[in-house]
């Protein structure tokens, strides 16, 4: 099934996303993840892309196969331009294709200077429009409430992202926020400008004051005065930010159900406990 497809049906779409276990980590904590998140019957799972599209024993391949046959569940590749050149690409799309996955989240990935990038695709609408040309696979792009950190302004993002629909992207996800109205005025924006693809908001929990520093020094995405209270009373103490964390963020779901969204992109960070609590406290509000 296309992730297009789904869509349009009265409910709001409920998604998860994983990333291969990194080398250091039990080879079988990928099947602890999904086997939690298999209860909950997310839409669909996607898997990110790493450097080399490897981040341990499981690559991408592997474990979008694993829950697109093993788990029964729409899988979506992640894949990117850094990563990747022409034939990687062909070769991956070759081997996603016999595997039965039909999704592919196409991205440029982030130009690190230590890490050679391939060069054969420049942006993400290169790689959306390839694969389209290519068939056999539904595409999906990334796109950025606060802008990406890269834009000069938000005017250029958006009419980025409009080429990037017009190149064959299907359905965008959007990066992580913590402000809804962020959420809000973009979706407006892109809209505006002529955007008419399902878009997700990407929801990422805050269960540690160290993941979320990195993450908002990663992507630039800021902290409304809410947040920053939660942080700072509860940033020393591991649990009480974890509940206050799952709490903003189905507050957040909340508020953006209400709002219409036409899904749900769940960074779970490979923890399915979190994922379950989220996804069991929003369970008839997606349904309205
Ligand atoms: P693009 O759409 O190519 O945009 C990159 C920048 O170029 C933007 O500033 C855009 O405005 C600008 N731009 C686009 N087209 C043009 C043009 N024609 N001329 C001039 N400027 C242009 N990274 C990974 O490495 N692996 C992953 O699995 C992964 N998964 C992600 C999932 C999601 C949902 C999101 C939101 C991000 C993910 N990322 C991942 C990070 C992503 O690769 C980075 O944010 C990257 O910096 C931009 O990727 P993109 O596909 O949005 O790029």
């Amino acid at each position: 099934m296309k992730l297009c497809d789904l869509f349009g049906q009265g409910r709001t779409i409920f998604s998860c996303e994983v990333f291969p276990p990194k080398k250091t980590a039990p080879v079988d904590s990928i099947y602890r993840t999904l086997d939690g998140l298999k209860d909950i019957r997310p839409d669909f799972i996607s898997v990110t892309f790493g450097a080399g599209g490897s981040q341990g024993d499981k690559t991408t391949r592997d474990i979008a196969s694993l829950i697109q046959n093993q788990y029964h569940i729409p899988a979506m590749a992640h894949l990117t331009c850094v990563a990747a050149g022409r034939e990687d690409v062909d070769r991956l799309l070759d081997q996603l294709e016999a595997d039965g996955v039909e999704n592919i989240l196409a991205l440029r990935g982030d130009v690190r200077p230590d890490v050679p990038s391939k060069t054969d695709f420049r942006y993400a609408s290169e790689l959306a429009a390839h694969i389209r040309a290519r068939g056999g696979f539904g595409v999906s792009a990334a796109c950025y409430p606060e802008g990406h950190l890269e834009s000069p302004d938000l005017v250029s993002d958006i009419r980025h992202l409009k080429e990037k629909v017009d190149a064959g992207a299907q359905h965008l996800v959007s990066q992580l926020f913590f402000d809804n109205e962020d959420f809000f005025r973009f979706l407006e924006r892109a809209r505006i400008a002529g955007i008419d693809v399902p878009i997700e908001a990407g929801i990422m929990p805050v269960l540690s004051k160290s993941s979320i520093q990195r993450m908002v020094s990663m992507c630039g995405a800021s902290l409304p005065a809410r947040l920053t209270r939660i942080l700072a009373r509860y940033g020393d103490h591991p649990e009480a930010l974890r509940e206050a964390g799952i709490a903003y963020a189905i507050d957040q779901i909340s508020d953006l159900i209400a709002g219409g969204v036409d899904g749900i992109h769940l960074y779970t960070m490979n923890d399915p406990e979190v994922a379950k609590q989220i996804a069991g406290s929003i369970a008839s509000i997606r349904t309205v």
